[in-house]
């Protein structure tokens, strides 16, 4: 079972992930995306980095370059032994950021991941819901390492948010999760969506 937890900036989809794993008591991987392994970790930093400006279908590739590295190298092999992998960010990522946030369009994106994980999709997506009002206000809160992306205007982030909600309307592996609410009442909340899926 491929579970991935998507949202936007500060919606604390990686706290909630890392939560829900021990709880869950079967063979498991977390993982996160850009990264996860070295050649993807490597790639994310060079995403992330301040140090350049970067052309949207540039970026758009080295997130689809990434996710197909860590996709043969990390999250096949365990979904082939059994185990269940929970990813933070897969392709939904890449459409709300690059499809919808920065112009590039849901096709042309779904187009280039194709490619890159050859329509190997999530069973089941969890959807951490949160405004980008909170959802920066918590990351200004939390003092975490800056990066390139810090500097995207709210209007940008407002796209990300709209685009995430239009994939929610539109796919049914996605489950949407208000995580506006207390951090335990969002882990439990996906403990229980993802109880259900796994049967
Ligand atoms: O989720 P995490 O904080 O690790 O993501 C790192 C950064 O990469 C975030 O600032 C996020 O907005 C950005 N990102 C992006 N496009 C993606 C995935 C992540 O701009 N497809």
């Amino acid at each position: 079972m491929f579970i991935t937890f998507e949202g936007p900036e500060g919606s604390g989809k990686s706290t909630v992930m890392q939560a829900v794993a021990p709880r869950l008591e079967r063979p498991l991987i977390t993982t996160r995306e850009p990264g996860g392994i070295r050649i993807s970790e490597a790639i994310r930093d060079l995403l992330l980095s301040d140090d350049y400006s970067m052309d949207a279908r540039t970026e758009a590739l080295l997130f689809a370059a990434s996710r197909r590295q860590h996709l043969v190298e990390k999250v096949q092999p365990a979904l082939d032994a059994g185990q269940i992998v929970l990813c933070d960010r897969f392709i939904d990522s890449s459409l709300a950021y690059q499809g919808y946030a920065r112009g590039i369009g849901v096709e042309e994106i779904m187009s280039v991941n194709q490619f890159a994980i050859e329509n190997y999709m999530p069973d089941l997506t969890l959807y951490l819901k949160v405004p980008p009002e909170i959802g920066l206000a918590r990351i200004m809160d939390n003092q975490r390492e800056t990066n390139r992306l810090d500097n995207e205007s709210l209007a940008f982030h407002q796209r990300v948010y709209d685009g995430y909600n239009d994939l929610a309307d539109t796919y049914e592996r996605i489950v949407t999760i208000d995580a506006t609410r207390p951090i335990d009442e969002v882990i439990e909340d996906a403990y229980q969506v993802i109880i259900k899926k796994l049967g």
